[in-house]
């Protein structure tokens, strides 16, 4: 059996001029101190990558991106190439955010591409896959997240370059969160598709829930079966928020 250590990452997408981002990062830092039974990851927006990466230095804290762009450098005016992200100082890039593939059309091939850009520039890939509620009413979340998954998904993933965010799409932003048997149904499902593509190799790649994580519920989502950490938009702008749900893992 193959241990996972959870991974709490906080997402804080398009939120954060330098002070209050630096006040944030410092506080994540400082609370980080203590001991926590999870890996911790804030994905601040490009703009305050350095300035956060240096106030988290030492703190343990690692850094990601929250997109990458699937070519290493180039005319693509606005990009952000996965070595950028490397070279500021990421370990991390998110990919395929649900916010990306559905405001910005990015399709499964393209979070593909971005996922072997990540690689390629030795990063962790952080793919998010989940159904809207449309598509959880007409039953078809299992299928969904499948056709993610397999389009999504490059051969060759491992435990050191994948990790796996579900995130169902009406669940974020919103309060909204699936019962605790839909969220360890899909994982259970999730990890399953992993045994499946990836055999012995996929056995440590993480699976994150996202969506309305919160410290009132951080405990229950974080004890269900095969949730191995959380994927936080709105709580991760609140250090004392992010780091409570942190301090919800089981050790
Ligand atoms: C997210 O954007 O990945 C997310 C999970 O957001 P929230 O926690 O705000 O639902």
């Amino acid at each position: 059996m193959v241990e996972r250590k959870p991974l709490v990452a906080g997402n804080w997408k398009m939120n954060g001029l330098r002070a209050d981002g630096l006040a944030l990062a410092r506080g994540i830092a400082e609370r980080a101190r203590q001991r926590h039974a999870c890996e911790l990851l804030v994905c601040p927006p490009a703009t305050l990558i350095a300035a956060v990466g240096d106030a988290l230095a030492g703190s343990g804290v690692a850094l990601g991106g929250q997109d990458c762009h699937a070519e290493p450098k180039g005319a693509f005016t606005g990009g952000i190439s996965a070595e950028m992200l490397q070279d500021a100082g990421c370990s991390h890039a998110i990919v395929g955010h649900s916010e990306r593939r559905h405001t910005c059309g990015e399709t499964d091939a393209d979070v593909r591409a971005k996922t072997l850009a990540a690689w390629r520039a030795g990063l962790v890939a952080i793919v998010c896959v989940g159904e809207t509620r449309l598509e959880r009413e007409a039953g078809g979340a299992l299928a969904v997240v499948a056709a993610q998954l397999a389009g999504s998904l490059p051969d060759g993933a491992s435990a050191d370059k994948l990790v796996v965010a579900y995130e169902p799409v009406w669940a974020i932003g919103t309060g909204l969160t699936p019962t605790l048997r839909d969220v360890a149904e899909m994982h259970s499902f999730i990890r399953h598709q992993l045994a499946s593509r990836y055999g012995e190799a996929g056995q440590g790649v993480r699976v994150l829930y996202g969506g309305s994580v919160k410290p009132a519920n951080a405990k229950e989502v974080l004890a269900a079966e095969n949730v191995d950490g959380a994927l936080v938009g709105g709580a991760s702008l609140v250090a004392g928020q992010f780091l409570a749900i942190a301090g919800a893992c089981r050790p």
